[in-house]
């Protein structure tokens, strides 16, 4: 069997929203799990729209959430000569034709139509005139007068378009430049491509796109539309349900692993399962199982699902991830061994990594500010032996370890006749400034025994100045 090769061809006028990110995503699993190709493709011939910003916002974004292309990235834009090719093709072998109707005799057979009671369309009147390259002619395809285009689609099943609804639509504008469809078949063909999976939005070109190739005698790529992911109102998803690109999410600390997993189950499913690794993914991705029905974009899910790809990393690998928050938060983690460890105790309690990077933030400051409520409950004359006690027996440890520390509590746990939670709470106060902190050994040894005795002796120093 031929390799598989799919392609992705963003128009480059913005980020790469989710939805795009998705059919991105679409592709490339299948190409992977193939072991075909997947090709990335800037559609960029819309001058006006087209931005090299917008080109490198995608690259990022791909790049971020891993999604590699084989060739690429190619530029429609410096392909003219090639569509012009083949439209020369199509001219020569009669299969299209020049036509030098204006504009305005376009518009009065549409109107002409329209009366009739028949879709506003081009009559075909330079069809069988032989006209030659003008100055201001276009270029047309023949297209059948009877019959059926059959998409045969691989989600949405055979769909039927009847060709005496399509006219003799235009291949080539007046100044030679191709128009859209022309140039995505002709790009899809000379690339090799033979499956093109994309939102449906575009079902309505693929008849257009078949007869194209059925002119060049060309064998028609396999097609499959999915539905467009929809906002929680079922409306078509767009920025006023949040944020709509990658970008976004990667600032509001999603792992690019939950994204993709969120997003390939938001039209693809096998069994019930939901948490899915990228190897798992492609592994498991086949084109028999993308969904029909449009899915509704559901925070709370990616967010949950978020956590959970948080909770399956190793620190070593958040690592790389969280960085770029913690600087955001002019923390400086240099300390690889300290920073894992730092992840370790908050891996489990974070559903993002902004998340994670401002539960932090205590772990890297020098001088600890007590939150005024927490220090009022538990910064008092009545709480200071205790932190006088642990400071005193920490410092004294040889060997600082979970089992040395427990020992420490249980010690004033006996002599004071207090439970775990009174002797702990102050001294989490001390060590984080608040009353919400990972389990408080964990913390501890993280932090090392050095910084923890310098927090609780600067608690104490805090309480007696407040006297
Ligand atoms: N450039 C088109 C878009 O960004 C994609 C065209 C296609 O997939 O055929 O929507």
């Amino acid at each position: 069997m031929e390799p598989i090769i799919t392609r992705f061809p963003p128009s480059p006028s913005g980020y790469l929203h989710i939805g795009g990110a998705r059919t991105a995503l679409f592709n490339w699993l299948y190409a992977k799990k193939t072991k075909g190709k997947f090709i990335l493709r800037i559609e960029d011939t819309d001058a006006a729209r087209s931005t090299t910003e917008s080109v490198q916002a995608i690259l990022d974004s791909l790049e971020w959430l891993g999604i590699d292309w084989d060739e690429g990235p190619y530029f429609q834009s410096q392909r003219a000569p090639i569509h012009a090719e083949y439209i020369e093709k199509l001219v020569a072998c009669g299969a299209a034709y020049y036509c030098s109707c204006t504009p305005d005799e376009v518009d009065a057979m549409r109107e002409a139509a329209k009366a009739c009671g028949k879709k506003p369309m081009y009559n075909g009147k330079c069809r069988d005139r032989h006209l030659e390259k003008g100055p201001d002619t276009v270029v047309r395809l023949r297209t059948p007068d009877t019959g059926v285009t059959v998409v045969e689609d691989i989600v949405k099943g055979n769909v039927a378009f009847q060709n005496a609804e399509m006219d003799d639509f235009i291949l080539q504008r007046s100044d030679g430049s191709a128009m859209y469809n022309l140039a995505v078949v002709v790009d899809d063909l000379t690339m090799g491509i033979n499956t093109i999976i994309r939102g449906d939005d575009h079902l309505i070109n693929t008849p257009k796109q078949m007869l194209i190739y059925q002119a060049l005698n060309a064998a028609v790529p396999v097609f499959g539309h999915v539905p467009m992911v929809l906002g929680s109102d079922k409306s078509r998803l767009s920025k006023r349900h949040g944020a709509m690109s990658v970008g976004e999410y990667q600032k509001m600390g999603f792992l690019p692993d939950a994204v993709i997993n969120y997003l390939v189950r938001l039209g693809w499913s096998h069994g019930d399962q939901e948490f899915f690794t990228r190897q798992d993914l492609i592994e498991k991705f086949d084109l028999e199982h993308l969904g029909r029905s449009a899915s509704m974009f559901d925070m709370d899910k990616l967010m949950a699902l978020n956590a959970r790809h948080i909770q399956s990393k190793s620190p070593e690998d958040l690592a790389a991830f969280l960085l770029p928050h913690l600087q955001d938060l002019q923390l400086t983690a240099e300390d690889n061994v300290f920073t894992h460890g730092v992840i370790q105790t908050l891996a489990p309690r974070s559903k993002t990594l902004v998340e994670m990077a401002q539960a932090a933030r205590f772990y890297y400051q020098d001088t600890i500010e007590f939150d005024e409520k927490a220090a009022a409950k538990f910064l008092t004359p009545d709480t200071m032996g205790i932190l006088q006690h642990s400071a005193k027996g920490i410092r004294a440890l040889d060997t600082y370890t979970e089992a040395s520390l427990e020992d420490i509590f249980k010690k004033i746990m006996d002599d004071s006749k207090l439970g775990f939670g009174k002797i702990a709470q102050p001294i989490r106060v001390a060590i984080t400034g608040t009353t919400v902190s990972p389990g408080i050994f964990e913390m501890l040894l993280v932090l090392g025994k050095e910084k923890t005795v310098c927090r609780i002796d600067a608690a104490v120093k805090w309480i007696q100045e407040q006297a």
